[in-house]
């Protein structure tokens, strides 16, 4: 019999008892609330909606705050699921204020009759898992109690206002208001001394219009923000014809976009662009007024590389400074200590301009911190301000405060989520939690929620959850939990996908900075909607991919693992590539594969800007070579690092790794000259290895000529060039010099086994594949050759060789080979560090400014290089992405 009759059964029976029995508890009345409780009706399941407020509205029911409006466009922030609701309303702005979009949530809820199955003025004290039942139980304030089978959390990101953590609040004499608890009274500011504090998003909306109606208002401002004129008005004509002229691939667009809002992914990388271009495009941004337009669309690099960002920093600030007549005025505003959009970005009317009236000063608490709050206003270090109403525009426990805050949670064997998060939240997908069965959130942390346009992620998330609560009762089975080996998963990719982006290097709600004493880390999703909806597509198609699902009588079925453990861009990047659905580079024959890797090549981000790059000839061990020279900006002499390419002796030329040797360059202060040594098939073994080795030794002898530092050269290479780069230093040991100081080698090639694990698990999928790999060593080296230690350096002499960096990856076929390279150079008495990589494909170092991810591992490749030359440690921001700044507020 289906749950929800056994419920209407049910809940008739204890009517005049004090449990309500319903399929599904839902806590709150927003946006997500509504949209669940209408998506679990039409599914058939009894359910009842459990909201604090008076009524429906969520986060838009309390922040009622002067000036309070939405920061994405309505015509995207609005539910889709029916196009007949969309033609039944019209926003009338661009962003619709507070009160239009809690009237627009309150004509859905008439709309689908859904009040009546809301209890208001109703909070949850405590919910408790019954283990033999298989229920929660849920004890509120008013009312009868609540049991049911699935309990989701609707209670939004940013409902739970932080106390003001300043002394003497209480002691205060006048009015307090908080924005997030605004009244719902009319609130006469007219003519008062107003005090704000706080300039996020809420005081930045609220303090212009303070502004208007107050006699005197002092803001005090502990951090700067970024905000961008809304230019508000009515919907702009492009994109609301883009939405109409076809609304269903708008919206569809909307769901696998990066943000929720139908934009194209930005290609051009910053340094590709003039000066005067890079202008351009921001000038149009900010004439746009559109959040998701001057975060994504202005470069490439701006959201994931800190030069990049910094371009779009010093843009925004210059903006500040005209717009702000007094100059220490305009440079507090002026935010220095975070990238651009690390932070929410604010969408302003008239911000910065209110700095210019008479009525406003700004208190500059970096200065002058408060000490504290007295019975006739605030006090700082330096002096006292008397006022009538003090504004907290402080923000929220945001994330976790709504879920963890608000009522004990207590799990499967008495566990209760605030200790089980009390190091941080920990999920899978964002949605559940392994040992609280059957809970669910709607853009929880873990999920992409505040990243995103939240309609689009509440939609995506309901849908996901109440289609899985479907296909439990089909199957039988009464409860679904996550595994610890999901959630564990899912923490690392959420790390992974954290390291891409900006945000951990600035103090925020994102990272839980500010709340004190809470636990740290980048709690929303970075790695994108569309991503995100792929994977939450991907858990269901693997069978309910790292979930135990139970029913009655032991039924039990659990597929456990983790849904993703390649990089989030090499997932994209792999992705992309699966979909071009190329045939097989082996059946290209050599020259058709060399111009399908010109192609391929082009598409990539051009290299970064280097001192100098030149051109020439060398001498090889069979005549002229052409290699390609990087030289840093800085004045040398530098020690030269010798480079080979990869491409499987077959491929690929000295400029093929551009992007790399440049980054190699930036990174380590050196000359990089990559050699193009000859190839087969027209050249087999042992060409390759015998120019590598003949280059290796005229470069040296050479040096000078190159602006190189007398001394050791250094080598390095990637793949095949990996190989050649070995091979020369064991060449350079027996054949007398020329001294080399150290040798970088990125997932190399080092033996002729195939059996190694490596080759079988990541036979196919990751570009390089078994297959091709054969053919490589097919057109290069007969089987007689393939053990001799030129091709094969693992089976060579190891001892005496020069200090080594290995490099492997995760999911490369000569991962292990590379390893057991290390290992065995290791015991040869070799000076050796690995770097092995994980959830990274053959290609991910050398794809520099496509797999961000990459980057600190090159960081530590350069810093490798250098200590090999005998350079200092850099402290620079070209190592290593640094860890969430943890400055001290
Ligand atoms: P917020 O961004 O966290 O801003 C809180 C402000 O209060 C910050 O300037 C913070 O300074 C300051 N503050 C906190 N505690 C303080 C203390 N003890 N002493 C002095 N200053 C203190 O909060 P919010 O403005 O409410 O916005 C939160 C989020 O809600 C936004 O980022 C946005 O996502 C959403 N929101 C959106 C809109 C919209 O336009 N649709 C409007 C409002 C809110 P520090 O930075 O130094 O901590």
């Amino acid at each position: 019999m289906p749950e929800a009759m056994v419920a209407a059964r049910a809940s008739d029976a204890t009517n005049s008892a004090t449990t309500q029995t319903v399929d599904v508890a839902v806590v709150g009345a927003g946006f997500a609330g509504l949209y669940i409780l209408h998506r679990l009706r039409k599914a058939g399941f009894s359910a009842v909606v459990l909201e604090e407020g008076g009524d429906v509205g969520g986060t838009w029911y309390w922040n009622r705050y002067p000036g309070a409006r939405c920061d994405i466009q309505t015509i995207d922030y609005s539910y889709t699921f029916d196009p007949e609701l969309e033609k039944a309303w019209t926003w009338s702005e661009k962003y619709a204020t507070q009160p239009e979009i809690l009237r627009y949530l309150g004509f859905v809820a008439d709309r689908y009759d859904l009040r009546r199955d809301i209890r208001f003025g109703t909070k949850v004290k405590q919910a408790t898992w019954d283990e033999a039942g298989e229920r929660w139980q849920l004890a509120t304030d008013k009312g009868a109690s609540v049991s049911c089978r699935h309990y989701i959390m609707a209670t939004g990101c940013l409902s739970s206002p932080k106390p003001p953590e300043i002394d003497g609040v209480k002691d205060f004499k006048g009015e307090v208001y908080f924005t997030g608890r605004w009244p719902h009274e009319e609130v006469n500011l007219k003519g008062k001394r107003i005090a704000v504090i706080g300039t996020g998003s809420s005081g930045i909306q609220s303090i212009p219009i303070i502004a208007e109606q107050a006699a005197q208002l002092t803001v005090f401002q502990r951090t700067p923000n970024f905000a961008l004129p809304a230019h508000n008005g009515t919907a702009p004509a492009d994109r609301k014809t883009m939405l109409e002229s076809d609304r269903a691939a708008y919206r569809e667009q909307a769901r696998w976009s990066l943000a929720g809002v139908p934009y194209p992914q930005q290609m051009d990388v910053s340094w590709q662009l003039s000066d005067a271009e890079r202008r351009e495009r921001f000038e149009k941004a900010w004439a746009a007024g559109d959040l998701v337009h001057i975060l994504t669309q202005l470069w490439a690099d701006q959201a994931v590389d800190v030069d990049g960002n910094k371009l779009v920093s010093e843009l925004v600030r210059e903006k500040i400074r005209g717009v702000v007549k007094d100059p220490d005025i305009a440079e507090a505003l002026s935010p220095h200590d975070h990238p651009f959009g690390a932070k929410r970005p604010c969408l302003d009317t008239n911000y910065y301009a209110t700095y210019n009236r008479p009525n406003v000063t700004l208190v500059n608490l970096r200065q002058e911190p408060i000490k504290a709050i007295t019975a006739s206003g605030i006090t700082t270090d330096k002096r006292s301000f008397d006022v009538d109403v003090i504004v907290f525009a402080t923000g929220f426990d945001a994330m976790t405060g709504a879920i963890m805050a608000v009522h004990p949670i207590t799990g499967r064997a008495g566990k209760s989520l605030s200790s089980v998060w009390a190091q941080g939240p920990q999920t899978y997908l964002g949605l559940t939690v392994a040992g609280f069965p059957n809970l669910f959130m709607i853009t929880g942390p873990g999920s992409p929620s505040v990243l995103s346009n939240m309609a689009v992620s509440i939609e995506q998330h309901a849908d996901w959850v109440v289609d899985r609560l479907v296909a439990l009762r089909e199957a039988g089975f009464t409860t679904m939990e996550a595994t610890e080996t999901a959630q564990t998963g899912w923490a690392r990719h959420m790390a992974d996908c954290a390291t891409l982006t900006l945000h951990r290097l600035a103090n925020t709600w994102y990272t839980g900075a500010n709340v004190p004493g809470k636990a740290r880390g980048v709690m929303p999703y970075t790695g994108g909607v569309g991503p995100y909806r792929s994977i939450c597509n991907e858990v269901v198609s693997g069978g309910m991919l790292g979930f135990r699902l139970k029913g009655p009588n032991g039924a039990e079925q659990c597929n456990d693992g983790e849904v993703v453990r390649l990089q989030p861009d090499v997932r994209l990047v792999l992705g992309m590539l699966a979909q071009m659905n190329l045939p097989p580079i082996e059946t290209m024959g050599a020259q058709g594969a060399r111009d399908f890797l010109d192609e391929f090549n082009k598409a990539r981000p051009a290299g970064r800007p280097v001192g100098e790059v030149g051109e020439g000839m060398l001498q090889g061990a069979d005549g002229p070579l052409p290699y390609k020279l990087y030289r840093p900006a800085t004045p040398g002499p530098h020690p030269i690092v010798v480079y080979f390419h990869g491409g499987g002796w077959v491929l690929g030329d000295q400029q093929s790794d551009d992007p790399f040797c440049r980054d190699m360059c930036r990174r380590t202060g050196m000359i990089i000259v990559s050699v193009g040594y000859r190839h087969a098939p027209e050249h087999r073994f042992p060409a390759a290895a015998e120019d590598g080795y003949a280059a290796t030794r005229w470069i040296a002898e050479h040096a000078a000529e190159f602006g190189g530092k007398p001394g050791p050269v250094l080598v390095a290479g990637w793949s095949a060039g990996g190989n050649i780069a070995a091979v020369t230093c064991q060449l350079a040991r027996d054949r007398g010099g020329p001294p080399i100081a150290g040798q970088l080698l990125v997932c190399p090639v080092t033996d002729c086994s195939f059996d190694r694990p490596s080759y079988t698990e990541n036979a196919a999928g990751y570009f390089l594949t078994r297959g091709l790999m054969f053919w490589f060593w097919d057109l290069y080296c007969s089987p007689a050759d393939r053990t001799d230690p030129r091709v094969s350096p693992l089976r060579g002499k190891l001892e005496g060789l020069p200090p080594a960096y290995i490099v492997t990856c995760e999911f490369d076929p000569l991962r292990d080979e590379g390893i057991a390279y290390g290992d065995a150079l290791a015991k040869a008495g070799v000076p050796v560090e690995q770097l092995r990589a994980h959830g990274q494909f053959h290609s991910s170092f050398t794809m520099v400014d496509v797999i961000i991810t990459g980057v600190s591992g090159r960081a530590k490749m350069a810093e490798a290089l250098r200590g090999f030359a005998g350079l200092p440690k850099q402290e620079s921001e070209r190592r290593a992405p640094p860890e969430i700044n943890v400055a001290a507020k």
